[in-house]
């Protein structure tokens, strides 16, 4: 076996130990009781970025859904992807085979933190296959600490597309909040010759929608 399916392992038991209670409950000496298992259930609905492209979601970004991303996210509990991914599958499946999808890159910060990398864990969980077509071409500010206009000058210009290519894509995400982070996937994807189509997220914020900047 590989070193990094060991990690992965490792990983995996570690966060079994330290996730011993429900994320979005709280109770005891489970990874994910049932009441909350059926709020993970897929609840497609759509939205869009700013620049007007489509973002199908699988999850509203609030109570269980948001608690539970966050343990996969911040709590090293891998074990969460699994429900998750599944509540993925419909939306990322429903945009058809042809196209390719590729998820928005994890910074090298955030990926030596977690020791994975969020969106493309989430794809492989789906069954489909991740193209690592995306990397980050310089080092931005933590989205979180910032309002919607400062969210789109952070993230401009700050990934590129490794390859060259073709076609119809898909862009991948975990959480989108205002949609700036897919715009500029978009914009370094069209830039290396591909086509963006959409973009499906885990989950998006319900405030995806306002227009107001703040
Ligand atoms: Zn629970």
């Amino acid at each position: 076996m590989r070193s990094d399916a060991w990690q992965r392992i490792a990983h995996d038991a570690l966060a079994l130990l330290l996730a011993s209670s429900c994320p979005g409950c709280d109770r005891g000496g489970t990874l994910l009781c049932d009441d909350c298992r059926m709020l993970l259930r897929s609840d497609p609905h759509d939205t869009c970025t700013p620049q007007g492209r489509a973002v199908h979601a699988a999850l509203r970004y609030g109570g269980v859904p948001a608690r539970a991303i966050r343990r996969l996210k911040e709590e090293g509990a891998t074990m969460l992807s699994w429900p998750l991914g599944a509540a993925l599958r419909p939306v990322l499946q429903a945009q058809g085979s042809e196209a390719l999808i590729v998820p928005v890159p994890t910074s090298r910060v955030a990926f030596r933190r977690r020791g994975y990398r969020v969106p493309e864990l989430l794809i492989r969980r789906t069954g489909l296959t991740a193209h690592r077509v995306l990397v980050p071409a310089r080092r931005t500010q933590d989205q979180r600490e910032l309002g919607r206009a400062a969210r789109a000058r952070n993230v401009a210009g700050s990934m590129r597309a490794r390859v060259h290519g073709r076609g119809a894509v898909v862009i991948v995400d975990d959480v989108v909040t205002t949609g700036a982070t897919l715009d500029e996937a978009a914009r370094a994807l069209r830039a290396a010759g591909f086509t963006p189509v959409c973009a499906v997220a885990l989950a998006a914020t319900p405030r995806l929608h306002d227009t107001a900047n703040s």
